[in-house]
């Protein structure tokens, strides 16, 4: 298949393309040239998450000598850790989707591991093996993602940048926990000069004969593999409703948002045909898209931080990919709606998340069943079947949730697996000089 920027459809790139360039050059996003269409039973043979991601990312491949053949190969190995549909014990039409049980207990892992899948594919079609560096700058979870899903992979470097002092230890020890191909560096400076350091190492194409890759949200590697667990979760509860008088009944998805690319990838996976009813985008206290959506122009409001850091976001990018799909502002309207709950909204939540939910909640989650409560009685009534998506586990946010539950929170053991390992950490000046004498 093949992709086009948001802003011009006339340049068209092949998935290896996309892929490697992040941005198109005309500052536009990638996006499908058109969209495949399923119904729920084709999917009749798909049960875990790498056969329905195999059958839905197929259309996608589609034409790409070198990946398409792999694609099976990438999803099994993306998708070789649960993704839990929980019901809520005491709400029975409300689930939780779990997205948090991956190796850096975030959902940020599900993309990362595929575009790392997807770019070593890329590495090793070449007969010349090119020295291809991903370089990111995080202000948390996404450092820690790919630098867990590229570690050891053969062709591919990986360097990260992120704000000295400013991310959580143990979000630090996930990126610093690393050896071999992937080196950390503590930059003295804000998230926003690890920002400009990456954009300038991706303009300065000699650095030592290198292909410099960019891991951001906006890749399309990275939001592909995301409609995957929508899929196999609307098909989950499709197929207990089949036969029933239930079975037209779509249920409404609602996701804690920042970025927008786990809500994006929602909207495309409803698009390709998955019974997915309404969307609903559950926002922290940053609701520029909340007054986007009511009067259709985005406020310049500075980035205000919240509990739920990873998403502190004011200018969200993906929202172009979305304006792109739905280029009405009253066809957007109908398609998503939005909310926006503050920190202390987040913090009595999760006080009360275990009693609850059955289990703690970490700041993100708990903006979703906020959100969930709080909907409109007329928006509550679209849809009979709510899903709550959990983006984190809490415990890679201990500082915020454990004075609040009163109890220390058990670590997964692959999340305990890296903060084991020894650590290394280096701190460098906020100037690409600095970065590019350590390189
Ligand atoms: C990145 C992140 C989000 C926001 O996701 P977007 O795709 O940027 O909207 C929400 N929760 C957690 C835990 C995250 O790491």
């Amino acid at each position: 298949m093949n992709f086009v920027s948001t802003r011009n459809q006339e340049t068209v790139v092949s998935l290896r393309e996309a892929l490697e360039a992040g941005l198109a050059p005309d500052g536009g996003l990638y996006v499908p040239k058109e969209y495949p269409f399923f119904s729920p039973a084709d999917f009749d043979h798909c049960h875990t998450h790498a056969e329905v991601a195999n059958l839905l990312l197929r259309p996608f491949f589609a034409g790409d000598e070198d990946l398409a053949p792999k694609l099976a190969a990438i999803c099994e190995n993306t998708f070789n850790f649960p993704i839990p549909l929980v019901p809520v014990a005491a709400r029975p039409n409300d689930y939780l989707l779990e997205l948090f049980h991956g190796p850096t207990s975030a959902f940020k892992d599900v993309g990362a591991r595929f575009l790392a899948g997807c770019m070593e594919a890329i590495a090793e079609s070449e007969f010349f093996h090119l020295k291809r560096t991903v370089i990111v700058a995080t202000s948390g979870d996404t450092g820690g993602a790919v630098a867990a899903a590229f570690y050891n992979r053969r062709a591919i470097d990986v360097v990260i940048l992120y704000p000295e002092g400013r991310i959580s230890s143990r979000q630090e020890k996930q990126l610093c926990a690393w050896a071999g191909n992937v080196r950390a560096f503590a930059v003295k400076g804000s998230f926003d000069d690890c920002q400009r350091m990456v954009k300038e190492a991706l303009l300065d194409v000699k650095v030592e004969n290198r292909i410099w890759l960019s891991a951001n949200s906006i890749n399309l590697g990275r939001i592909l593999p995301q409609m995957v667990y929508y899929a196999h979760a609307s098909l989950t509860l499709w197929r207990r409703k089949q036969g029933s008088e239930k079975a037209k009944e779509l249920p409404g998805f609602i996701i804690p948002s920042g970025n927008l690319g786990n809500s994006l990838a929602c909207i495309w996976a409803k698009k390709l045909g998955l019974p997915i009813g309404p969307i609903h985008l559950a926002f922290n206290s940053n609701r520029g898209v909340v007054d986007f959506l009511d009067n259709g122009t985005l406020p310049a409001h500075p980035t205000v931080p919240t509990l739920a850091n990873a998403m502190d976001v004011s200018k969200p990018s993906n929202l172009e990919r979305m304006q792109h799909l739905f280029p009405l502002h009253s066809e957007l309207q109908n398609q998503i709606s939005a909310s926006t709950i503050n920190d202390d909204e987040i913090r009595a939540e999760i006080q009360t998340s275990e009693k609850e939910w059955g289990e703690a909640l970490c700041p993100h989650s708990a903006v979703a069943t906020v959100a969930r409560k709080k909907l409109s009685r007329a928006e509550a009534f679209k849809a009979k079947e709510w899903v709550m998506v959990a983006t984190a586990h809490p415990a890679k946010f201990e500082a915020i949730v454990e004075p609040l539950v009163g109890h220390v929170i058990q670590v997964p053991e692959l999340l305990r697996q890296i903060l084991l390992r020894p650590s290394s950490r280096r701190i460098i000046e906020a100037d690409y000089a600095a970065l590019k004498s350590v390189l």
